[in-house]
């Protein structure tokens, strides 16, 4: 967190992401894709598929999306466009030459989680319990006045088993084995092609993504923050509205200079 607040994201220069250049990593929910209280509901607009295309295209592939969400979810609501993908906040990863690697990550203690979260849901009925690879998420979306008690929940939980790691974001609160974050992700993917040598670009919307900001401000990339609250990165936009009429805009503009360039060429 940094107490200087983030510059606009209108004063973002274009020619600062030159496609050849920058590689381009996009958190899904919140950022892309808008809320729903039931997040298999979730969809991506047809607009941003296709900014999302024209982005690949222009940069050579290197674009990811780096998503608390299974890799899996991801391809579904992308399909048909397929990109490099972060899954499960950096649990698992595809990289642009099509492998997956999963994070080894311990089952015990997350089989304890779900044995603990699973009746708590019962009692309450709207709270919806997601198993991912290596992670279990309680969603508290459709009962926002159970935060306190799925708070408790939580706490119970992690003070039985140091194991876990704790992600709480919008409405949801996800027990994660392993250690690996969206950070790491991102890291690892600017180790391989198209990515590497290319200055970073991070945008998303939740406190689970202030990881990737800070290491934004390391490597000298571009983060930008989508809507209100404290924040390390550079950029805001205004919210999910702002930054997708942003992002569409720059994937035409980008797309087209790429066109124009090869057509010289
Ligand atoms: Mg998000």
């Amino acid at each position: 967190m940094t107490a200087e607040d983030p510059q606009p994201l209108a004063e973002l220069d274009p020619p600062r992401l030159a496609p050849e250049r920058t590689a381009f990593f996009l958190d899904f929910d919140g950022t892309l894709a808008d809320f729903n209280e039931d997040p298999s509901a979730v969809f991506l607009p047809e607009r941003e598929r296709r900014s999302l295309g024209q982005l690949a295209e222009a940069t050579g592939g290197a674009v990811a999306i780096i998503s608390g969400r299974a890799i899996a979810d991801i391809d579904r609501m992308l399909a048909p466009l397929k990109v490099p993908v972060a899954g499960v906040h950096g649990l698992e990863r595809r990289n642009a030459s099509g492998k997956t690697v999963h994070a080894d990550v311990p089952e015990a203690p997350l089989a304890a989680a779900r044995t603990r979260l699973q009746p708590f849901a019962r009692l309450h009925p709207g709270l919806l319990v997601e198993e991912k690879p290596g992670s279990v998420a309680l969603h508290f979306r459709s009962r926002p006045e159970l935060e306190p008690q799925c708070l408790e929940v939580a706490r119970s939980i992690t003070d039985a088993d140091e194991g876990l790691h704790v992600l709480h974001g919008k409405m949801v609160i996800e027990f994660k084995a392993g250690h690996a974050t969206k950070a790491d992700a991102v890291a690892a993917f600017l180790e391989e092609e198209p990515f590497r040598g290319r200055k970073p670009f991070f945008a998303g919307d939740d406190s689970t993504d202030e990881d990737v900001f800070v290491r934004m401000l390391e490597m000298k990339g571009i983060s930008v923050k989508v809507g209100p609250g404290l924040t390390a990165a550079a950029y805001r936009a205004g919210g999910i509205d702002a930054f997708r009429d942003w992002l569409a805009s720059l994937a035409r503009q980008l797309n087209h200079t790429e066109r124009s360039t090869a057509a010289r060429a």
